[in-house]
């Protein structure tokens, strides 16, 4: 039995997480972290009950876990993986807005041995969405991402739009001359630039997680788009990184990582 703490584990992502940990058979929520639903219990699919704790470091002590799942907030998610890999855990981070440098620092302070594992999105769609796009970017360089989530995420260009662009400038030889930033008649109209890639935020209620990658070419255009219409989306990827992080070691970002050929 892999032995789970979640943080977040009020929020969207991190009751998806509790209810798809506490139906596995290899591995189980020993602590459930929101300050949110301090008080509240967690009741999994075997009918164990875990209540909700306000205080990662104090439920680390009580609980004894193996693996941190992180989905909280930029300005919390760095303290939260010291503490935990400060306590000898292995860490999976869906939390994004965050800069992989960061990160990096994170995982170099950390006790020998330790994992930090970090993924941009967990969807296998998405990741896919960021293969073919980087595959799509050899031979089409001018491309522009536009992506699409709900009305309260905290970080805008999404984790994976951040990616995507990096993605893209490392796979085209040069990057193509964006045309229009200077002909914006309001700011911001042609995008943020990332790595050179003008990536555009769309925040709507009623949406989840979308991301279209648009190229243009002579006399043609290709689109590649990915639609999370539900956080259960995310749960094969976050059950992977579950069981694998254990055998890894520093920092690894990206599902694509723990993915067989
Ligand atoms: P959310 O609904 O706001 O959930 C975050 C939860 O974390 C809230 O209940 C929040 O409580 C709680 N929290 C805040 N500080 C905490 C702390 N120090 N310890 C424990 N819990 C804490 O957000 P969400 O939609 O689930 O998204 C969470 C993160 O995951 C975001 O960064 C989002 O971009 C990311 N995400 C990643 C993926 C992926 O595949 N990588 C997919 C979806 C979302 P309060 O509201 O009281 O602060």
């Amino acid at each position: 039995m892999i032995r789970v703490a979640v943080t977040g584990a009020a929020g969207r992502v991190g009751m998806e997480v509790l209810r798809t940990v506490g139906a596995e058979d290899d591995m189980e929520v020993v602590a459930a972290i929101d300050p949110r639903a301090a008080g509240a219990k967690f009741v999994d699919s075997h009918g164990d009950q875990v209540p909700y704790m306000p205080d990662l470091a104090a439920a680390l002590a009580e609980t004894r876990p193996e693996v941190l799942v992180d989905f909280t907030h930029p300005t919390q998610v760095e303290g939260n993986v010291r503490t935990a890999l400060a306590a000898g855990l292995d860490c999976v981070v869906g939390t994004t807005g965050v800069t992989l440098e960061r990160y990096r620092e994170l995982a170099e302070a950390a006790p020998p041995g330790t994992a930090l594992f970090v993924a941009p999105n967990f969807a296998i769609g998405a990741v896919l969405m960021m293969k073919f796009a980087k595959e799509a970017a050899r031979y089409m360089p001018t491309a522009e991402v536009v992506e699409l989530h709900h009305d309260k995420k905290a970080d805008a260009p999404s984790g994976t739009a951040m990616r995507t662009a990096q993605l893209i400038a490392e796979s085209r030889s040069a990057a193509p001359t964006v045309p229009g930033k200077d002909t914006e008649v309001a700011g911001g109209a042609r995008g943020a630039f990332v790595e050179g890639v003008p990536v555009h935020s769309v925040r709507l209620p009623g949406l989840v997680a979308h991301q279209e990658v648009l190229f243009g070419g002579q006399g043609q255009t290709l689109s590649i788009r990915h639609d999370s219409i539900d956080r259960s989306s995310f749960m094969p990827g976050v059950l992977l990184a579950v069981r694998k992080v254990g055998a890894l070691s520093g920092l690894v970002v990206g599902l694509e990582n723990l993915l067989e050929d």
